[in-house]
């Protein structure tokens, strides 16, 4: 009937999906172009919401005097939509980060309780997954770490690292978010207990698009985009995004950010007088 059609056209549409990713793999090896690739990715991953949704809303039309068949699909509309909600969200972060700091888009941002204010913003996800989010804090309080740059972008690194390392914790897991001093540099470290990353997925987690485990990343709502962000909006900065991970042991991820350094910059204007 009717029902079983939309399922069996919601499946093919999920197999076709897999089927032109798999030519793409291909087409990336002969023509070494990312552009075309990312526009042929984004177009692939939009692809299958709209399709589906477009598929739904015609079944819950017909369906209407169904309340069984109507709530089930109408649960999936509203999972589809928010994913093609967080993926255009996440494609203009992307093509943000991407671009060059232009000078008015720097503004005095100030690390530690933008740190602290993400933390507290993730307490009710760490909560809901039974994770225990631990910070500590650099040891000289007085220091200022500070530097020009654009507050939602980093807020949105860590962020990023904050909902990863919550989403791959086991319950009754710690997540553990250090703040420390490096020469004049300043590191933000996540830490979590979860299943980690192996080796050769870890060179490519930065890509856009990669996720270790496509079906596990969907479901929970992933894009596979939140690292490519990461890492261009930290390069932006002139810092970078690092991963440590062991299977079965755990991920490690740090933000180093370069601090602005005002006595700095005033023995370099001191030095071109002389
Ligand atoms: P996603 O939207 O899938 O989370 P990301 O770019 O943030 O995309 O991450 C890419 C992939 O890296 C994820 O799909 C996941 O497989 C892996 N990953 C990221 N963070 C962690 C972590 N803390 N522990 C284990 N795997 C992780």
């Amino acid at each position: 009937d009717h029902t079983d059609n939309v399922r069996t056209h919601l499946f093919r549409l999920q197999r076709r999906f897999v089927v032109v990713l798999a030519l793409d793999l291909g087409e990336e090896q002969r023509v070494n172009s990312m552009r075309r690739d990312f526009i042929a990715n984004v177009s692939h991953e939009l692809k299958t919401p709209i399709a589906a949704i477009g598929l739904l809303a015609e079944a819950v039309q017909q369906a209407a005097e169904d309340p069984e068949i109507v709530r089930e699909f109408s649960n999936t509309l509203v999972k589809e939509s928010r994913r093609l909600g967080s993926l255009s969200r996440d494609i203009i972060q992307l093509s943000e980060a991407q671009s060059a700091l232009r000078p008015e888009d720097r503004e005095r941002v100030k690390l530690r309780p933008l740190v602290r204010q993400e933390v507290d913003a993730h307490r009710a996800l760490a909560e809901q997954r039974g994770v225990t989010l631990v910070i500590t804090d650099a040891l000289d309080t007085e220091r200022d770490a500070s530097l020009m740059g654009r507050p939602a972008a980093l807020a949105a690194a860590v962020a990023n690292l904050l909902s990863n390392a919550i989403r791959h914790s086991p319950e009754g897991e710690r997540v553990g978010v250090g703040m420390a001093f490096e020469k004049k540099r300043f590191v933000v470290t996540v830490t979590d207990q979860g299943e980690g990353i192996a080796g050769e997925n870890l060179a490519r987690i930065f890509e856009r698009f990669y996720r270790v485990d496509e079906a596990r990343s969907r479901d929970a709502g992933g894009t596979g985009l939140g690292l490519s962000i990461t890492r261009h909006t930290m390069r932006a900065h002139g810092g970078d995004v690092d991963v440590w991970s062991q299977p079965g042991v755990g991920s490690s991820f740090s933000l180093t950010f370069p601090l602005h350094d005002a006595a700095e910059d005033r023995r370099k204007r001191a030095k071109k007088k002389v």
